[in-house]
């Protein structure tokens, strides 16, 4: 009650209260460039509607996809028609499909249309409905076991996913479970993801990384019908969505609800019975482009800023946050500076990088066919973890970095530097987003770390990346924000250099003051204690079976 009601006060207050002009902008700066940047950015925003048209009619953008050379194509012509030079630049052949309707259903021991989708690239059900009885992997002692259980999944749906012993957030159980209703739920977790998690499914001697894996390749091998899965979040109703490299036995991907619902009745042989009608088709190896974008240095043009964010997304849903924010957030930024900059001293450059979530592919392969901008970048801002306003940067590892940009920060409305927690030279980006691709090379790439909005529950690589999860003023804000941070880099009088901070040093005295943080971290995570090395960019997809 008490909540209630200060909720309806709060809301009576302010619709009484004069409404304050959120976009008032009340940093004194001589600049017009940034009062301009500012205005542009804060009072005319077109976030909203390029989100719209990206999110609700292109939607999810799988690298290798039609689906996404049309949203590259879709790139370049908004730049386009904004007067910004625009291209794709192919960097190579991807493994190509369409994704079609997904019709999963249960028809016996009783109906209900389940809720669930084929994983990407999965094989189609040819215009047919395919039906058949289930079966659970079983635990094996090993792989010889394994290949002898085969033969008697031939033609079912075979469940390889944890059956979760609850499908409520930990925060429900936290809130509500009696401390010891909740330790046992906790150790029942932990036991289900043991035995069925790692890279030795249940004793198989194969993994479903990422999506169904070797594991599923070696069922489909066996005859099976189908591969059911399962990889729901720590929240309501999500689930992570991948890929599958089967050709003939198609995969899906269940909510833990119906996942579990499957599970226990074919647990307790009540004949559950699986129809899947779905609609697929393999495009063969296709060509796969970045979309590049540029506004041509005048004064140094051979020297660049670099705006950076994955173009391509998974695509259980509409790829809204990962990576669609940090698409939108660039593509704005560039709209901006093209009206209010349009003779950058330094080259003004934007990648929109495909293959991110193959493993960084597309900007990798841009480093390395563009040794130029690598060797001429000034600075490099990346963004890839949501919808929420920047709050953390750091200098990439770069001894000199900080000067910079703790120069560039100063300028900046006071909104916006009290937002950003500047955290000094930090450390070079070894993976998680392609800010990784420059950094290995020494170059100054610098992250900008967003507020999470539930990211890792909610929208990563889920079911429930859509336009509605977007938060417009923490969007707005970012695009302005990164637009003002490429004008200042290519403004500024002298160039990054490239001294590095020395990782070995930093991370012995690290131990020294906490020997335990080492291990607590999960790797990636964790900071780097060598420099980064790169590594060649695959110009074809790779079989997931050598
Ligand atoms: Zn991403």
């Amino acid at each position: 009650m008490i909540r209630r009601l200060s909720f309806v006060a709060t809301i009576a207050a302010l619709s009484v209260a004069p409404a304050r002009r959120i976009t008032a902008q009340s940093f004194s700066t001589d600049d017009a460039v940034l009062k301009r940047i500012w205005a542009i950015g804060m009072d005319s925003s077109q976030t909203m509607h390029l989100s719209q048209v990206l999110f609700d009619s292109i939607g999810p953008r799988l690298t290798g996809t039609p689906n996404a050379t049309g949203a590259n194509d879709w790139l370049v012509r908004t730049y386009k028609s904004w007067g910004v030079d625009a291209r794709n630049e192919q960097w190579g052949k991807w493994r190509s499909w369409r994704r079609g309707a997904s019709h999963i259903d249960l028809i016996a021991p009783r109906v209900r249309s389940l809720e669930g989708t084929m994983l990407g690239f999965s094989p189609g059900t040819g215009g047919k409905d395919l039906t058949a009885t289930t079966v659970i992997l079983p635990r094996f002692a090993d792989s010889t076991e394994f290949v002898k259980w085969l033969p008697s999944a031939r033609g079912k749906f075979v469940l390889v996913s944890a059956p979760q012993p609850t499908c409520r957030p930990r925060e429900d159980w936290q809130t509500n479970a009696t401390p010891d209703s909740r330790e046992r739920m906790d150790s029942v977790r932990a036991a289900v993801a043991r035995e069925w998690g790692g890279r030795d499914v249940r004793g198989t001697g194969y993994s479903l990384a990422i999506g169904t894996g070797e594991l599923g390749l070696r069922l489909e091998e066996g005859g099976v019908a189908g591969v059911i899965t399962s990889r729901p979040k720590d929240g309501w109703g999500t689930i992570e969505i991948f890929s599958t490299y089967n050709k003939r036995a198609p995969a899906i991907a269940l909510s833990c609800e119906d996942y579990g619902l499957l599970f226990r009745l074919t647990e307790n042989n009540q004949g559950p019975k699986l129809r899947l009608n779905l609609d697929a088709q393999p495009l063969g190896d296709r060509p796969v482009f970045n979309t590049i974008a540029s506004i041509r240095g005048s004064e140094k043009p051979d020297e660049y800023v670099v705006l950076s964010a994955h173009f391509d997304s998974w695509d259980g849903s509409s790829g809204a946050t990962d990576n669609g924010t940090g698409t939108i957030t660039m593509l704005e930024a560039m709209r901006i500076l093209h009206e209010v900059y349009p003779h950058p001293k330094r080259t003004i450059l934007v990648g929109h990088w495909l293959g991110e979530e193959e493993g960084l592919v597309g900007s990798r392969a841009f480093a390395e066919d563009h040794p130029e901008v690598v060797k001429g970048l000034q600075a490099l801002f990346n963004q890839d973890n949501g919808t929420g306003r920047v709050v953390r940067m750091g200098g990439g590892g770069l001894v000199n970095a900080p000067d910079h940009i703790r120069a560039w920060l100063a300028k900046l409305p006071p909104e916006l530097q009290k937002q950003v927690d500047f955290q000094g030279p930090g450390f070079p980006s070894g993976g998680g987003s392609d800010d990784a691709s420059f950094a290995c090379y020494g170059a100054p790439a610098f992250g900008l770390g967003a507020l999470p909005w539930d990211y890792f529950n909610y929208t990563w690589h889920t079911n429930r990346d859509t336009y509605d999860k977007i938060v417009f003023d923490d969007l707005k804000s970012n695009a302005t924000l990164t637009a003002m941070l490429a004008y200042l880099a290519s403004e500024d009088s002298t160039t990054v250099t490239r001294e590095r901070v020395d990782l070995a040093a930093l991370a012995a005295a690290r131990a020294a003051q906490a020997p335990a943080s080492s291990t607590a971290a999960p790797a990636r995570f964790r900071a780097p204690t060598t420099w980064p090395v790169c590594t060649k960019a695959p110009r074809i997809t790779e079989p997931r079976l050598k």
